[in-house]
């Protein structure tokens, strides 16, 4: 099957959170936060919801995502008992678990129109819901509302000015990777979301660009030029990918479904046969996942000199009691070797890049 998000780094991840988790959480590796940014309609509820590979997120033609949702990923470790379940939970019920995806979609809906009405306002409220599973990640997605231009229902008259300030605060931290989603069907060049990633990462250090509705391009144009990055460079490339066309969601048609058939029309289509690394999610997954992994590479030498510090303090603690320190039996040295073991692992992956799927 596809993997989802961070489905190589998975493992080794996880085993270094738990590793972390018994230090207590003074370290921890925090991993970079994922948002969408484009404008409305443009497919990004659609790319986040394939990313997880859960049906949850309302879609759809109109102004569907009206509050900033904060998605946060839970990794459950698999227990046989219990087959894997997985299940959301929202900031606003807690303790409350949905098992029943579709029940999910229904709660933001609802909690979206309690602060937002029921007349199209935007809110900048977030939504906060967690979703445990054993095959996730931890990991923070946002899915944020579109940029919208003309006023409708109850939206204010400076609409768009305020969404475009809501998006900036979660995409210029620089620590969060934008999927900057803009659809084919239009020119790339006047890309609200290539324009806002601009703004918030000047050099492009962390923007992917994601093409969505390739499938419904005008007859007799394709989106090599964009993909291959000949109309707007970016450092981290674009990838093109097709959702479920409003059609596919009144259907209730099946995320696996749409995989598949997403496979099929890359594989049939001549403008897009040799540009295979850069069309289909599962591609933009795994540029995502060489990503995390870079990041995890980049941080591990802060955390083991922070272990360090640690365990300098507490010697020198013990030291103040007057008690004798055994360092070579403590647990700090014990990480330093675990970690260390683990940088090697993921500088193999980072080389053998084949590895991550
Ligand atoms: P958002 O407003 O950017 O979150 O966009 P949504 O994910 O809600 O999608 C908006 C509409 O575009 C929905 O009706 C989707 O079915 C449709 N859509 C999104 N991506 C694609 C695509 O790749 N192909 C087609 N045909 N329709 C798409
Ligand atoms: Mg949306």
């Amino acid at each position: 099957g596809v993997g989802p998000i961070g489905h190589t780094v998975i493992p080794i991840v996880n085993k270094l959170q738990d590793i972390f988790a018994q230090l207590g959480n003074s370290t921890t590796i925090d991993l970079p936060q994922v948002a969408v940014v484009g404008s409305q309609s443009s497919g990004k509820s659609s790319v986040l919801e394939a990313l997880v590979g859960r049906d949850f997120l309302p879609r759809g033609t109109d102004i569907c995502t009206r509050r900033p949702l904060v998605l946060q990923l839970i990794h459950l470790p698999r227990r046989s008992e219990d087959g894997g379940v997985e299940w959301g939970e929202f900031r606003h019920l807690e303790g409350q678990r949905f098992f029943d995806f579709s029940e999910i979609r229904r709660e933001i809906q609802i909690e979206t129109d309690r602060e937002a009405g029921k007349n199209k306002g935007v809110s900048y409220k977030q939504i906060c819901l967690k979703i445990f599973s054993p095959n996730v990640l931890n990991i923070t997605l946002v899915d944020l509302p579109g940029i919208t231009k003309v006023p409708v229902g109850d939206q204010p008259r400076d609409i768009e000015a305020s969404i475009r300030t809501m998006i900036l605060s979660y995409i210029k931290h620089k620590t969060c990777i934008i999927l900057a989603v803009s659809p084919a069907n239009a020119d790339l060049a006047n890309s609200d979301a290539l324009q806002m990633a601009r703004i918030a990462d000047p050099d492009g250090s962390r923007t992917i660009g994601v093409i969505t509705k390739l499938d419904i391009m005008d007859r007799g144009t394709d989106a090599r030029n964009f993909l291959l990055g000949k109309v707007i460079p970016l450092k981290l490339g674009y990838v093109g990918v097709v959702n479920r066309s409003q059609e596919d969601i009144d259907n209730n048609r099946s995320i696996i479904d749409a995989l598949a058939s997403e496979e099929r029309f890359f594989r049939n289509q001549p403008a897009y046969q040799d540009l295979s690394h850069c069309c289909g999610v599962p591609q933009l997954a795994k540029k995502l996942n060489q990503i995390l992994v870079q990041h995890i590479m980049n941080v591990l030498p802060g955390l083991k000199s922070c272990i360090n510090a640690q365990l300098v303090a507490v010697a020198k603690e013990y030291a103040a009691y007057g008690e004798v320190v055994e360092s070579k039996d403590g647990k700090g040295v014990l990480l330093l070797n675990i970690l260390a073991k683990y940088s090697e692992a993921f500088s193999s992956i980072v080389e053998g890049k084949n590895e991550l799927s």
